[in-house]
């Protein structure tokens, strides 16, 4: 192997470890939205939440790891809510969402990324 072999392996591999990379947090909200669909298997899903979760963007909150959003019980799909008392209640139409009618935005209580329209926490609160 001469030097252009070896830095072309060299190069390949980094291309691929970049492009696992770059890949890698796509899939795992994948796998986020895939366990909580299992969870409500049997519930009626949210039209917003199959929807929003078809379109999850990259910067979507995860639940498991952002710690705002551990604690205060935020979920994707509102329907998974143990805690939700008004059953209509979801982000889209909470006082903390900034996204509008879109199935994604920021909230201005869990940051560091973007809730689902659908979803919902315990500081859910009527827009004014
Ligand atoms: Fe959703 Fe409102 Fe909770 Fe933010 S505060 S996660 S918009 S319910």
């Amino acid at each position: 192997m001469n030097t252009h072999d070896s830095r072309r392996t060299f190069l390949k591999t980094l291309g691929l470890v970049i492009g696992t990379l770059a890949v890698a947090p796509v899939l795992k909200m994948q796998n986020v939205f895939a366990a909580e669909a299992k969870k409500a298997k049997g519930k009626a899903p949210a039209k917003a939440a199959a929807k929003s979760a078809a379109k999850a963007p990259a910067d979507a909150i995860d639940p498991k790891t952002n710690v705002t959003a551990k604690a205060l019980g935020y979920v994707h799909d509102a329907n998974l809510a143990k805690d939700r008392t008004n059953k209509k209640s979801h982000c889209g139409d909470c006082n903390y969402y900034l996204g509008g009618s879109a199935p994604y935005g920021k909230c201005q209580l869990i940051t560091g990324g973007e809730v689902s329209a659908a979803g919902w926490c315990r500081s859910w609160s009527a827009k004014a």
